[in-house]
């Protein structure tokens, strides 16, 4: 059974419509790949799984009619966003940030510093002097701290140094080893996105035009629709 499923769903911005008939699944323990060249609807979607934005459509979390309930409650059924753009509170330091995203499970100040053992060193420091990458992983940290059924990652690897990119993509690849939590993934590396990625999607103009196992991903399909 899917923890996620989402179908035909659309969404606007006032008059613009920018999702027209997405569909998706992600299973229990699976890595799903978000795909799609710039400004085809993958934080759009992304927004809207998280009831951050008005949608119609099928969505369905763990069994539950995602519509139905307020956005607030939709957030405690344990979808784990790590949003575009690494959102923490700046005055606050690590470990504060930290806790203030914290809910009961396996996800703790101790287990999260293990898998970011630069965060823990930094635990007693502002948000605001860590340098890009450590807030990036502060944000994954924050959303791990919520302990999740389904983490989300939009674009966690965006605009950072490669030696920290590659710890992101360490971090991925440990937590789908040895949690088998169900993960929906946004990035613009298609190398690192197949080698992690159960199956992937993509979007065009607002739309799925494809889905399937990730190793069966075509040079002929991902030219045309992601660009590489
Ligand atoms: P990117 O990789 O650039 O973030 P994306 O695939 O995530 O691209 P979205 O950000 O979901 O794309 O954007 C989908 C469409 O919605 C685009 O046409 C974009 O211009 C539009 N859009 C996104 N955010 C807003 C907004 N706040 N107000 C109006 N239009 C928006």
């Amino acid at each position: 059974m899917s923890l996620l499923s989402v179908q035909g769903l659309s969404a606007s911005y006032g008059a613009a419509q920018a999702l027209f008939d997405v569909s998706l699944e992600v299973a229990q323990g699976e890595v799903v790949a978000l795909m799609g060249r710039n400004g085809m609807g993958k934080t759009t979607t992304v927004k809207a799984i998280c009831r951050m934005l008005p949608s119609n459509g099928q969505l369905e979390f763990n069994g539950q009619d995602l519509h139905a309930l307020p956005s607030h409650r939709a957030a405690r059924l344990g979808l784990g966003l790590v949003p575009e753009g690494r959102r923490c509170f700046r005055d606050l330091t690590v470990r504060e940030n930290l806790l203030a995203a914290a809910r009961p499970g396996d996800w703790t100040l101790k287990t999260v510093g293990q898998l970011f053992p630069r965060l823990e060193e930094r635990h007693a420091q502002r948000a605001a002097s860590l340098s890009g990458g450590e807030q990036q992983m502060l944000a994954f940290g924050r959303a791990l701290m919520t302990n999740p059924r389904l983490l989300i990652l939009d674009e966690a690897t965006e605009g950072l140094a490669p030696l920290i990119r590659q710890e992101i993509w360490a971090a991925i690849s440990r937590l789908k080893a040895r949690t088998g939590l169900a993960i929906l993934l946004i990035d613009k590396s298609l190398k690192e996105l197949k080698q992690v990625s159960d199956r992937g999607v993509i979007l065009n103009r607002g739309e799925t035009v494809w889905a399937g196992v990730m190793s069966e991903l075509s040079p002929d399909i991902s030219e045309r629709f992601i660009g590489v």
